[in-house]
Formats: C-alpha cells, structure tokens, sequence
C-alpha cells in the first residue's frame, strides 16, 4: 500500500486556515517544506498555472482522483521537481497507460529528464515493437532537427535489446541441448537397469513421455551391440555407432556409482579407466559440467515441493496481487 502524506485531505475540514495549508504542502513534499521554511513563500517556476492548479489539486484531494491527460505529464514534472513520490508514481503510470507511437519520443525524453525508468523502458518497448511507426512520428522529426544525439541513444538501446534476446535465445537454445543430453543419459541407466532385472516386475515402469526417446535409444544401443561384429567395422567408420559410442563415454563421465558398484551400462569402467588414464580435452569437460549442472537443475525442478512451502508460496503471492491491484 502507498504512505500518503498523512495531512492529505484536511484542507476539506479546515480550507481557509492558512497554517494548515502549509502544513500540508509541507508534509507532501519537502522542497516545498524547505521553502516555507525559508521563505513562507512557494513560488513554483516554469509550469503553466493549470498545471500548478492541478498539482495542489493532488496535494490537497484524494490521490485517487482521475489524472486528466492533458495534465499528466507537467504533474509527473512537478512530482519529480517538488519530491513527491507517490504523485509521481501516479502519473508515470498515467503516461505509460495512454503510450503511444505519438507521443513514444517526447515522454521518453520527459522521463530520461524526470527519473522515471519504469515509464522510460515503456517507451523503448514500445520503439522496438514498432520502430517504423516512431519514426513516422513529429516527435522524432523534431528530434532529428534538434537533438540527433536522443535519436542515436534510442537506436544504440534497440540494437543492445536485440543482441541481448539473441544471446539470451542462444543460451536457452544450448541449455535445451544439455537438458536432452541430461535425459538421454536418465534413459541410458534406466534401459541397463531393465534390462539387467531378472524380474520383469521390478523393472522400473515406462514413462509415457520418454516412450519415444527411449525407443530410438534402444535401438541406438542394439544397433551398436550388432554393428561391429556383424560389418566387422570400427566405431568410427559407422556413424550410429559413432553416436552411440559419444553417449556411452557421457555416461561414463557423468556415471557417479561408487567404486566397488558395478554400472550396468555397457563399457562404462572401461571408459572411466580409459579417460583417467588419457585425460580429456577442455570442451567435453565443459559438455560434462554442463551436463551434471542440467541433471541437477532438472532434479530440482521436478522434487515435490512440501506442503508448508507450497502455503507460503500461496500466501505471499496473494499479498503480492493485492499490494499490485
Ligand atoms: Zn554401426
Ligand atoms: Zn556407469
């Protein structure tokens, strides 16, 4: 909830008393405070008398009172000038409301000159989404002619929005791969395990989701077992085998059953020993730590979360939406 001033509305009980009329200027602001303090005198400068009218109308009234448009921006003005927070606020979000590619540039440079960043960053959505419209705009015309250097601002944010979201898609895109590679390497252990299980009814039960991954693993796995002896060829010549023979060796980097353990996926000590012995290059050390990191964020995101967290989670969301509404 927003702290009002606490003297708001009590020129409504008590208008012509002039002590409480500064009083209650006083408590709204404190560079008008100061000036009273100073002087006795308020002398607001470089505003239009409506929109001096309409900020003490705010000061005085109920906050909550309709912010007509034409007045919105010389209030977000005055609020930044005279350090009324809650009258700023209310008239950032004003201006954000009624945005558009019109009046995008102006009420950029008004909020670049007020501290305004949350209305600052809806203009530049607003650009980005619609740059043609912006630039068909009077207030970029006028920008051109007068302040380039606002113009070349605003395109270098586009461009530095741009390469962000592409650096952030390809982060996304390579985190997915790790997350497949993480899954593929679930499904490994649990085929092996199956497999070696005597009874059919201890054999850990089939997910509905990974029916198709595990099913071209399988295959993957049996054409590997066959491959070689029946073609007579290495590994490296066939590249099925190629790939399975990459996902065996992940698995044994990633493998963490304890030494005296038997794993039941194929060649897996073999490989272990193999690469302890030769060492491994710095990009698939990269591969397995990124691996493990993906195994374990998936991990997380899937444990069930205790009764009590889920509780709080619910209570603190509410007041969130609450305190937002
Ligand atoms: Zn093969
Ligand atoms: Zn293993």
């Amino acid at each position: 909830m927003m702290n009002y001033p606490p003297l708001i509305g009590f020129s409504a009980i008590c208008p012509v008393n002039p002590v409480a009329d500064d009083q209650i200027k006083a408590a709204a602001s404190p560079v008008l405070e100061q000036m009273i303090v100073d002087s006795g005198v308020v002398r607001v400068l470089g505003a239009s008398s409506a929109a001096v009218a309409a900020f003490l109308r705010f000061l005085y009234r109920c906050p909550d009172d309709p912010m007509e448009e034409e007045e919105e921006e010389a209030l977000l003005a005055l609020a930044h000038a005279y350090r009324v927070p809650w009258l700023k606020r209310l008239a950032e979000a004003s201006v954000a409301a009624r945005l558009n590619a019109e009046r995008a540039v102006d009420a950029m440079k008004l909020a670049a000159l007020c501290d305004a960043p949350r209305l600052y960053m809806a203009c530049a959505r607003l650009a980005g989404k619609d740059l043609a419209a912006v630039q068909a705009s009077e207030g970029w015309r006028f920008a051109g002619r007068h302040d380039v250097a606002f113009q070349l601002e605003l395109l270098q944010l586009l461009h530095d929005a741009d390469q962000r979201k592409e650096r952030w898609e390809r982060v996304r895109a390579s985190q997915h791969v790790y997350r497949q590679l993480s899954d593929a390497m679930a499904l490994l252990d649990r085929i092996f395990f199956d497999a070696g299980e005597e009874a059919c009814a201890e054999a850990s039960p089939p997910c509905e989701l990974d029916g198709g991954v595990r099913r071209g693993l399988e295959q993957l796995m049996r054409h590997f077992a066959a491959c070689g002896r029946r073609t007579r060829k290495p590994v490296a010549a066939c590249p099925r085998c190629r790939r399975a023979f990459q996902l065996l060796r992940l698995h044994a980097s990633v493998c963490d059953l304890a030494g005296g353990e038997p794993c039941r996926v194929p060649l897996c000590s073999n490989l272990k020993a193999k690469m302890q012995e030769e060492g491994v290059d710095k990009t698939w050390k990269l591969l397995v730590k990124k691996v493990i990191r993906a195994r374990v964020m998936s991990a997380l995101a899937n444990r069930e979360v205790p009764e009590v967290v889920k509780k709080s989670w619910a209570k603190y969301n509410s007041r969130r939406t609450a305190r937002f509404r």
